[in-house]
This record gives structure tokens, sequence and C-alpha cells, in this order.
């Protein structure tokens, strides 16, 4: 007996040692024009016994040690509070050194849950959520299709907070363009300061020919950043970062130069360190394109 997986996998890096066990198959959005993920799968939540079958699979494969458990695909956090709350349950049952249970949740569906929801799931077990942010401009929002706007993503991130559930937020260098580059950073960085995550980690954006932004960017519709301009755009975010108290991660192959600290203390060797990577030739770094799949 194995654990039962559909399609593709996705999980954050930081995830690398978490049993995976997919409480949904694909995303219930599905329309990020920049992400390609889940495009082969319809949406849909398995059933839960499945779900816990699968749970059980996995500690007879990998015993009762199991420390960190992440539930894919997309937007788990959507499921029925009560659902989850029985999933989170059963997996410290079956796990008791169990230190870690974390999914994915967009604005969005966060928003479907009332506080004292999401403070039960936090005492049942929750530990943290992959959220992706990606921007806190709303023309970049709206130019994405991410389906929130800046107002909602606040609302999201401050519940998330409040429930005391760790926040790991995500930021796509590039993501606006050449055009939004400037709105881009400024905004993220403010609305970041008004959320305070725990964790703000960068990606940079990738084209995939399988996204509806690669068409846009062939049509000469979206001017991707260079090494150059990405740095500049992340200089700028980290220069308006403020008042937080979070861990600041590039732990993703697609960005240009990896840049780690802890705000407010790291803020000044962050922003020198960017200075270096800027002061460095073109040479040093991927072309813009060099990670199109
Ligand atoms: S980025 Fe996230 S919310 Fe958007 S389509 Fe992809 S998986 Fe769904």
């Amino acid at each position: 007996m194995f654990i039962r997986y559909e399609g593709t996998i996705y999980r954050p890096p930081s995830e690398f040692d978490s049993l995976i066990i997919q409480a949904t198959i694909g995303c219930p959005h599905n329309k990020c024009k920049f992400c390609n993920m889940y495009k082969d799968k319809r949406f849909r939540i398995r059933p839960l016994k499945d779900i816990m079958e699968d749970l059980e699979t996995g500690k007879t494969q990998y015993g009762k040690g199991v420390e960190n458990i992440f539930f894919g695909d997309g937007n788990t956090i959507l499921m029925k509070t009560e659902d989850l709350l029985k999933l989170l349950r059963y997996c410290n049952e079956l796990f008791p050194k169990l230190k870690k249970i974390t999914m994915y949740g967009s604005a969005q569906y966060i928003n479907l849950k009332n506080l004292d929801e999401l403070i039960r799931l936090k005492k049942a077990g929750l530990s943290r959520i992959h959220c992706g942010m990606e921007s806190g401009d709303d023309d970049v929002l709206k130019f994405v299709s991410k389906g929130y706007t800046r107002e909602e993503m606040l609302k999201a991130g401050r519940l998330i907070k409040r429930a005391d559930i760790e926040l790991s937020l995500y930021y796509i260098v590039g993501l606006g363009g050449a055009g939004l580059s400037e709105n881009h950073a400024i905004n993220s960085g403010t609305l970041i300061n008004k959320i305070n995550p725990d964790f703000i980690r960068l990606r940079t954006l990738l084209l995939f020919k399988d996204a509806p932004l690669y068409e846009l960017y062939k049509e000469n519709k979206f001017q991707l950043l260079n090494a150059h301009e990405a740095l500049e755009e992340t200089k700028l975010l980290v220069k308006t970062l403020d008042n937080i108290n979070s861990l600041f991660l590039s732990d993703h192959i697609s960005n240009y130069y990896k840049v780690n600290g802890k705000f407010p203390e790291d803020k000044e060797r962050i922003l020198e360190e960017l200075d270096y990577a800027l002061s460095l030739d073109k040479s040093n770094f991927r072309s813009p394109t060099s990670g199109t799949l």
C-alpha cells in the first residue's frame, strides 16, 4: 500500500522533510496568469476517509515519528472547518511527535473563515499557512487575476496572525513587469508592514509556456525584468519594509541573488548585500528567460 498521489506534487522548499498528503486536488481558483501548477487538474476536495487512509499509510511507511505534515494541493484552507479539525486531530493521534502541520491558503479562502474558526484550527494543530500574497499592489493583483484585493489580503493576513498561526507570505519579484515594478515593490512593502508576517519569502517570476502570462510576454504586452532590475525592485521592497519582526528569505532557485536575514536587525546588511549584487556584471546572472519551461 502506498500513499496515493495525483499529478505533479508541489510543496514549498521549507517543507522538504514533511510528510505530504493531498487533501485537495488542484486549485479552486486556478486563474493566476503566471501559474501553471494545477492547469491539468479539476479542483476537488478529497473524501475525508481517503485522506485519513493516506495518513495511516504514511504511518506504516514512515513510522509514528513523523514530525511535519504538509497538506497539498492548492488552498486546503478552504475545506470545511469541521473536516479540517477532524484531520488535524487525526494527525496528532497517529503521530505523537508531530511538531508542524501546514497548508496553502490564499486570501480569498482564508477570508471564508472567521477568527473563532481559525483559533480552533490553531488549537487543533494547524501551525502555518503558506500564502501566496505575490503583490500588495491592486493593479498587479488585478493584472495577474489573483482573485483578491490588497484590502482583502490585509484582512486575511491579520486574521491568521490574530489566530496565532504562523504566516509565510510569498512575494514575486518582477510580477508587475517593468511598468509596475516600483508600485509593486512599495505597495507590497507597506502591506507587509501592516500584516507583520512570520516569514517573507521571495520568488522571482519565471515564465511558463503553459501559463497565460507567457502569451502576453510573446505579444510584447509584458516586460520581464532583467537581473539588475529585479535586484533594484528587491532593494525597494526591502527599503520599504519597516516595523516588522519577520524572517526574510530568498529560499528559491528562481532568485538572482540570495539574501536572507531577520527584520529589523538585518535590514541594513541585506541592503548592502543587494548593493554588492547590483555591482556585479550581468554575466554573473541567469538570463530572465532561462527558467522558462
Ligand atoms: S498561484 Fe495559487 S491561487 Fe493562483 S492559480 Fe496557482 S495555485 Fe491557484
